[in-house]
C-alpha cells in the first residue's frame, strides 16, 4: 500500500480524504492545512492526523495529493518533487507556464509521478465512449456555473474552462493554429465569463463557452465528426451517439433505436444510442488510478504534460482576451 499524505482539508480536500479512505490502494498518512477550522473538521470527522509542518508530513509518505488554493500549488509541489515524493496535484496544473515548465523538469530530474486532478476524464459520460471512435470536426463546449467566491483567485478560464481545454486537446490529435477569444470580468478582478474559438492544423474548430456567474449549472460538449453528432452531459453523467445509416446499409443495428428520415439523397435511418458503464466516484477512480501508475510504472492517464498543455492554451487564451482590451 502507498503511504500518502494531503496537503489542503478546505471543500475539495475533505471530499479528497474520504475517497482515499474508501481506496485500498492507499494508507492514509495524515494531513497538512494551516486552516484551524478546516483541520478541526478534519480531524473530528475523520480522525486522521494533522502534521505542524509540510517538511514532516513529507518525510513520512510516498505520494502527496495537493488540494489547495491554485496561487500556491507550485510551490508545494516543487517542494514534494525535491522530496522524492509522486504528487497528485488538483487542476489547474499551476499559475503561470514558467512555473509548469520548472515543475516539468523538477518531475524529469527526480523521476517521480505527477497526476492532474483533470477530473472529467474519469467521468462516466466519456468513460462510455472508450469504445467509440472519436475524430470530431466541430466541438462546442458550454461549462457554465452559478458564482462561487472560491475559485476566483485565478480567471474563469483556469478555474472552469480547463476541464473542456484538457478533453477537447485530449480528443483532437492536431496541434492548435489559432486562438480567438474574448471574456468579461463582471464580479472579480479577471475573466467571470469567456468564449473561446480554437482552430487546429486539421480543420477541427472548438468553440468553448465557460462563465462562473450563470443563473444555472451546465456541463456539456458536443462533438461533430463525419459519421455521429456525440452529446456528452458530465453533470447528468451520461451520453448520446446520434449516427445516420443509409437505407438497406449492412452497419444498421438491429435494434429498436431507429428513426426515418427524407433527405434529398433518399432514405436514412437516424440510430439513438445511449453507451452506459458503471456508475464511478471519478475522485475515487483517478486517485486510485495515479495509484496504479505508481505501482505498475506507467504514464499517469492525466499527466504533467497534460496538466502543462492544458495550462499553456489557457494562458494563450488570457493573452488574447488581454489584448482584445477585455478583462
Ligand atoms: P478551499 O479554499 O475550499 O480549500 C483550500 C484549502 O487549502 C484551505 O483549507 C486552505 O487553508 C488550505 N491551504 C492554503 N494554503 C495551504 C498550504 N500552503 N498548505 C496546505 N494547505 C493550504 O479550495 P477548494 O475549493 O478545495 O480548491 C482547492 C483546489 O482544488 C484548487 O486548486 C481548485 O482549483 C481545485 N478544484 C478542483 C475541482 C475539480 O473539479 N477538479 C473542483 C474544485 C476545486
Amino acid at each position: 500500500m502507498l503511504k500518502i499524505g494531503v496537503l489542503g482539508v478546505g471543500h475539495l480536500g475533505k471530499i479528497h480524504v474520504k475517497c482515499i479512505q474508501q481506496t485500498d490502494c492507499f494508507e492514509l498518512v495524515g494531513f497538512f492545512d494551516p486552516n484551524d477550522d478546516n483541520a478541526a473538521q478534519v480531524i473530528e470527522n475523520q480522525g486522521i492526523k494533522r502534521f505542524e509542518k509540510v517538511e514532516e508530513l513529507l518525510n513520512v509518505v510516498d505520494v502527496v495529493d495537493i488540494v489547495t488554493p491554485t496561487i500556491t500549488h507550485f510551490e508545494l509541489a516543487l517542494l514534494a518533487i525535491q522530496h522524492g515524493k509522486h504528487v497528485f496535484i488538483e487542476k489547474p496544473l499551476c499559475n503561470t507556464v514558467e512555473e509548469a515548465e520548472t515543475l516539468l523538469a523538477a518531475c524529469k530530474e527526480r523521476g517521480v509521478k505527477v497526476q492532474v486532478g483533470h477530473v472529467e476524464r474519469f467521468n462516466p459520460a466519456l468513460l462510455a465512449l472508450e469504445n467509440t471512435k472519436l475524430s470530431p470536426m466541430f466541438i462546442e463546449a458550454h461549462r457554465l456555473a452559478v458564482f462561487n467566491p472560491r475559485g476566483t483567485d485565478v480567471s474563469v478560464i483556469l478555474d472552469l474552462m480547463i476541464h473542456d481545454l484538457d478533453i477537447v486537446l485530449s480528443l483532437v490529435d492536431s496541434e492548435v493554429k489559432g486562438v480567438h477569444a474574448s471574456g468579461v470580468s463582471v464580479v472579480s478582478d479577471t475573466p467571470d465569463i469567456a468564449n473561446v474559438r480554437l482552430e487546429f492544423e486539421n480543420g477541427c474548430v472548438a468553440n468553448l463557452t465557460a462563465s462562473r456567474i450563470s443563473m444555472k449549472q451546465m456541463r456539456k460538449v458536443r462533438l461533430f465528426q463525419p459519421d455521429a453528432y456525440i452529446s456528452l452531459d458530465f453533470l447528468e453523467k451520461n451520453t448520446q451517439v446520434i449516427r445516420l445509416y443509409d437505407e438497406g446499409s449492412p452497419d444498421l443495428p438491429k435494434d429498436a433505436n431507429l428513426m426515418d428520415l427524407q433527405t434529398p439523397k433518399g432514405k436514412k435511418h437516424i440510430h439513438i444510442d445511449m453507451p452506459q458503464t458503471e456508475p464511478v466516484n471519478a475522485i475515487q477512480y483517478e486517485l486510485e488510478t495515479f495509484a496504479e501508475s505508481i505501482l505498475q510504472n506507467k504514464k499517469p492517464k492525466v499527466s504533467i504534460d497534460d496538466g502543462y498543455r492544458a495550462l499553456k492554451m489557457a494562458h494563450e487564451i488570457i493573452k488574447t482576451i488581454e489584448k482584445n482590451g477585455d478583462r
